[in-house]
């Protein structure tokens, strides 16, 4: 499963920062994930659950925030929402639009005891 394996990193990244700041415990993580990136966030969640098992990050909570998607059109020279991974610009309706966000998984912020 894709979300096992972006899930067991994010937990490695997490009792990682944890261990070299001297944190003993995690109380929760907060992730950004963007709305074009094709994870499942109840998968995710389940997947995190199964992670954090016996880590310093056991029982820490998981927050997800969502990230629009957004891309630059070359034909309007600015930047437009994007709703689907290779949509078009909602503007001019050209298929000339590069994704800038919505396709991240990153760690925002945690909070530790
Ligand atoms: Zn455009």
């Amino acid at each position: 499963m894709h979300e096992m394996s972006l899930m067991e990193s994010v937990i490695e990244i997490v009792c990682e920062t944890a261990r070299r700041n001297g944190v003993t415990r995690v109380k929760s993580v907060r992730l950004e994930v963007g709305v074009l990136s094709h994870v499942d966030p109840e998968a995710l969640l389940f997947c995190y659950e199964a992670v954090r098992r016996g880590t310093i990050a056991d029982g820490a909570a998981l927050e997800i925030n969502h990230v629009e998607g957004e891309g630059w059109c070359v034909d309007c020279c600015k930047t437009v929402k994007l709703e689907e991974r290779f949509g078009g610009c909602p503007e001019c309706g050209r298929h000339r639009v590069q994704m800038t966000a919505g396709d991240e998984l990153k760690i925002r912020d945690m909070e530790v005891v």
